[in-house]
């Protein structure tokens, strides 16, 4: 016999029970972070993941965006990468299938894109924000710094942003864009802050909190390969950087958020981040909404 055995509950209690809604006001709600690939991306390993080996060797990566669920809340950081034609100028040899587009993923998991609330972007590279028109209901977020080289890039850059000037149309052309200047909350449980080097306004994500937490990382950090670095290094800056220096310490910044835990890191290239179905945070220490 167990010491609550026998009691009956209060009249009101039992009242409650019988309609359910002590069911459903107690019922925790899970959060959930889904990686969904976009296709892949045909990439110089040496040039791009580990530099100053393998160059001249092709690696195909997978292009990762993320889905958060909560409750009726749906938000997507980053849209994905193009077509395999419009990825192909980019790097031959890329390639998306059909059902790999953006729209097609999210319908997989029971997700139409006017489900979407908001879309986070790391940055406004090709491969991180092509088809975001179909996200008519969503509002955009992107650093405020980023939106302004994107429109207006240096030559150097015009490929990854795909600029007019290079004859294509950047798919955030007619977008409006809810901007910012460093670190915002949003929701009350995803903790965006700067992560500048790969692109001028590049930003990454956490999400939970204390050891319940995932950092999504952006191209700040492509993959695991950043924690096989040569010579003295603990980690070494890959992909093709705007600034290398900012890059090496924004890979500290994401450390720091993630407790020193790599395995709390969310990559965007990397096969590794799709070995799971979803991540969970446990909502005990959480009431976002
Ligand atoms: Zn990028």
């Amino acid at each position: 016999m167990t010491p609550n055995e026998g009691i009956a509950p209060p009249k009101k209690l039992l009242s409650l029970l019988i309609r359910g809604k002590i069911c459903l006001r107690n019922k925790k709600m899970d959060l959930r972070i889904y990686p969904i690939k976009t296709g892949y991306i045909c990439l110089d390993k040496g040039l791009m993941v580990t530099p100053g080996a393998d160059t001249g060797t092709k690696l195909l990566v997978p292009a990762i965006c993320y889905l958060i669920v909560y409750g009726n809340l749906k938000i997507l950081i980053d849209t994905g990468m193009p077509d395999t034609e419009r990825a192909g100028w980019h790097f031959p040899g890329s390639r998306q299938k059909e059902e790999e587009r953006i729209d097609r993923q999210l319908a997989s998991l029971s997700t139409d894109p006017d489900d979407i609330s908001s879309v986070i972007f790391t940055h406004l590279h090709w491969d991180h924000c092509s088809n975001l028109h179909f996200f008519k209901k969503a509002s955009l977020y992107v650093q405020r710094r980023e939106l302004a080289f994107a429109l207006n890039p240096h030559p150097l850059n015009y490929k990854a942003y795909e600029a007019e000037a290079v004859g294509m149309t950047p798919p955030f052309a007619n977008s409006k864009f809810t901007v910012w200047d460093g670190p915002f909350k949003l929701h009350g449980f995803i903790d965006i802050f700067p992560t500048p080097g790969h692109s001028i306004g590049h930003q990454s994500l956490s999400v939970g909190a204390g050891d319940d937490k995932w950092i999504i990382c952006g191209d700040a950090i492509y993959n695991e390969n950043t924690f096989n670095p040569k010579d003295h290094l603990p980690y070494q800056a890959t992909g093709s950087g705007f600034d290398l220096w900012e890059q090496y310490d924004s890979i500290g910044t994401i450390l720091n958020k993630a407790e020193g835990k790599k395995e709390r890191l969310l990559y965007p290239h990397s096969e590794i981040s799709l070995r799971r179905e979803y991540y969970q945070i446990n909502q005990r220490f959480l009431n976002p909404l």
